[in-house]
């Protein structure tokens, strides 16, 4: 509230004190102002005094100056001296006609002299004139006691927009003082927030409509950036002129913290601080938009944790609420940076993976977020451990809106549950089969290692000149009990590159030294060649599983093992897998590279690997009689093999045609259905043990 002595603002009839001691002058006053006015009149000065005083205070105060008792100067005197009557303006009316007494009642602060006996018309004009005065006067005390108490900051420039005035507000919002800013420009206060443009926009409004509003971010003498609403206008005068400028500024900081507030508040989970509903909705839309202009996928998992209602009965809501806002954090953790996780409310989380190019890398997260919702909680000194039930969606397959993706991948997610929790559930009926299929197809091979229902089949490896079993290649092969023998085609693809495909090579390296062992001890002496994938040969381990795997059979002569390097496309890191290799053949081992000829960096392998035997590809052999091409690559490699001085083994012999060819051309050692097929461990050694040549 501003507290001020609110001057009359004169929409009344103005009130005149008459003060005189003579009743016929006060009658002639009374009858001459009274039509206009409303008159008041004292015979004396103290009665003067006291009238004066009295609300409503009267706007102007005719006095005479010769009265008995007080004279008019002493009633001048103390109504000036009162707080309460100091500017009620006052017209001294006497008969002192002498410059002297005029002088000096003007010089004691009166606004007229008038002298007696008095003219009616003068007298008129004379009250008429104070009192408009007084009327301005008083007006332009009101808009200075604004000016100065508002709330609001206030600026006044001149036409060529130099600061004339600031009020307080300006001083308290800007913390310049008016002595400092008098006479600049106001682009002191400017940010850099805004660019070039806003101010033209901003002057182009000011001028060709006389006014702007808006908001912009200033800079106090702190150096703090603020917002502040402001409101320029332009003053123009009656020819339309600009004189002056008005700027009138609120500060709105605290407005924008509300603002930005109630924005985190409808966006985000107040438990969580991840985004909650709304925000998803909309993060939904944007992530679908991104992934038809990218052309990639977004998957949308809703995840529900497993067993969390006896978390909340058992150890209560605040303990529930911690559990809540633990696992919130431990997602947010592991995603990647455009990724979401949002609270629905509950134990519900739903996490937005935009930008997938394969579903492998949306299960690589799904597991992840298993793992990271699995850590142990320490609860009440104990630690517990949860699960969560994954359903999600997939855009484009599931080719839907945000909700609908939302609703399938809720869907899902119950059928995790039902299927036992723990797990996560592919809504698009395809991408489920397939992930179905791969996932049960992974644990049956699983199974079949634990249930020993692989085994390896061998393939003589004779020399072609002298007809002579030298070793045998070790193919796996399946015994499944519903699908019968399966050939590695069938089941290998499934887990490469997986861990699994490691396992199973660690089985096929043991138990083909396991057969070499037992051959040996029996005194047939044959090498046995096993396929070992990129993947395996590359991994950490698999030095020290081979050390490992030769100490448990001492007794076994060297040089009896065989590794032949699959998909040698695969080999990621040439100079790292030749140290493996030199380190192998420190044990004794043998290296081939298999199926020569079908990738396309053969030659680089050769040259930086330090193998000892290649092994052309059955695809060349087959047609290598009926095709020049085919032919011209044997024979190349044939001479290749000569040049590095390493063996040569060509695969797939299926005719006596084939094997003298091979021969002919030079090749030393080949295999082939025309030479035997892969057949059992026990076959293999009734076959050749005792008679090496085949016949
Ligand atoms: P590979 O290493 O090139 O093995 C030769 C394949 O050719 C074997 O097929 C063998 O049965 C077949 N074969 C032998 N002679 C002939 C012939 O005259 N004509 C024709 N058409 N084929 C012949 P298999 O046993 O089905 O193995 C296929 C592939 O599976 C192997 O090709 C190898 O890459 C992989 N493999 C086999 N056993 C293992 C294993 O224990 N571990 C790994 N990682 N891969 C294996
Ligand atoms: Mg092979
Ligand atoms: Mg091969």
């Amino acid at each position: 509230m501003i507290k001020v002595n609110t001057p009359n603002c004169n929409f009344k009839i103005p009130i005149i004190l008459i003060v005189d001691d003579i009743r016929s002058n006060q009658e002639i006053l009374v009858s001459l102002l009274g039509q206009d006015y409303q008159v008041k009149v004292a015979g004396n000065g103290y009665r003067a005094l006291d009238i004066a005083q009295r609300s409503p205070r009267p706007d102007l105060i005719l006095l005479d100056i010769n009265m008995p008792d007080m004279n008019g100067y002493d009633v001048f005197k103390e109504l000036k001296d009162n707080r309460l009557t100091s500017d009620i303006p006052v017209i001294f009316v006497t008969a002192a006609t002498d410059s002297e007494s005029e002088v000096h009642a003007l010089q004691m602060g009166a606004v007229d002299y008038i002298t007696k006996p008095i003219s009616p018309a003068i007298t008129l004009l004379r009250v008429k004139n104070q009192l408009l005065i007084r009327h301005s006067l008083d007006k332009l005390n009101l808009a200075s006691i604004v000016f100065e108490n508002a709330m609001e900051s206030i600026m006044v420039t001149d036409a060529q927009v130099n600061i004339l005035d600031t009020n307080p507000a300006f001083t308290r919002m800007t913390g310049y003082s008016h002595e400092e800013v008098s006479g600049e420009n106001p682009r002191f206060l400017k940010s850099g927030y805004h660019d070039q443009s806003f101010y033209e926009a901003m002057w182009q409004s000011i001028i060709s409509t006389g006014h702007w509003s808006g908001e912009i971010w200033n800079r106090n003498k702190a150096g703090e950036l603020y917002p502040e609403l402001r409101s320029i206008s332009a003053i123009t005068d009656t020819q339309g002129v600009v004189t002056h400028y008005v700027g009138i500024s609120s500060d709105i900081s605290m407005l924008k913290q509300h603002e930005e507030q109630l924005e985190y508040l409808a966006h985000y989970d107040a438990l969580t601080s991840i985004p909650n509903r709304v925000l998803l909705a909309d993060r939904m839309k944007q992530a679908i938009a991104q992934a038809k202009r990218e052309r990639t996928m977004l998957g949308v998992c809703y995840l529900d944790i497993d067993g969390f209602k006896p978390v909340n009965d058992n150890f209560g809501h605040q303990v529930g609420d911690y559990v809540l806002i633990e696992i919130a954090q431990r997602i947010g953790k592991i995603l990647r940076e455009g990724d979401t996780v949002a609270r629905l409310g509950g134990d519900e989380f739903v996490v937005l993976l935009p930008d997938l190019n394969h579903l492998e890398e949306c299960i690589v997260t799904l597991k992840r977020i298993h793992e990271a919702v699995a850590m142990p909680i320490f609860i009440d000194e104990q630690l517990v451990s949860l699960t969560t039930s994954i359903g999600v969606s997939i855009f484009p397959s599931d080719n839907k809106d945000s909700d609908e993706l939302l609703r399938h991948a809720d869907q899902a997610m119950y059928v995790a549950k039902q299927s036992g929790k723990n797990r996560f559930h592919f809504f698009d009926p395809m991408y489920d089969q397939q992930h179905q299929a791969y996932h049960e197809a992974m644990l049956r091979i699983q199974q079949g290692l634990v249930n020993d229902e692989f085994e390896l089949y061998y393939q003589p490896i004779v020399d072609l000149s002298t007809r002579q079993v030298v070793g045998a290649e070790a193919l796996i092969r399946w015994n499944h009990p519903e699908r019968g023998l399966l050939l590695p085609g069938v089941f290998l693809n499934d887990i490469r590159n997986s861990e699994l495909e490691i396992r199973v090579g660690e089985w096929v390296i043991d138990s083909a030294l396991s057969r070499l062992m037992q051959w040996s001890k029996k005194g047939f002496s044959v090498s046995v060649s096993v396929n070992i994938a990129a993947c395996h040969l590359q991994s950490d381990n698999f030095l020290n599983f081979l050390e490992q795997a030769f100490m448990r059979y001492p007794d076994l002569p060297a040089g009896r093992l065989h590794i032949e390097i699959l998909e040698t496309a695969a080999l990621e890191d040439v100079a790292t897998v030749a140290a493996t290799i030199k380190a192998c053949r420190v044990l004794g081992v043998f290296f081939s590279l298999d199926d020569f000829g079908t990738g396309y960096s053969s030659l680089t392998y050769l040259h930086h690997l330090p193998v000892d035997t290649i092994k052309i590809d059955q695809t060349f052999v087959r047609d290598m009689l009926v095709d020049k091409g085919d032919n011209a690559i044997v024979k190349g490699v044939i001479a290749l093999s000569k040049a590095f001085e390493i063996s040569m083994v060509a695969e797939g012999i299926e005719s006596m045609e084939h094997f003298h060819a091979l021969y002919a051309l030079g090749c030393e050692y080949g295999q082939g259905y025309a030479i035997a097929r892969p057949m059992p461990a026990a076959l293999f050694y009734d076959k050749y043990s005792q008679d090496h040549e085949i016949n």
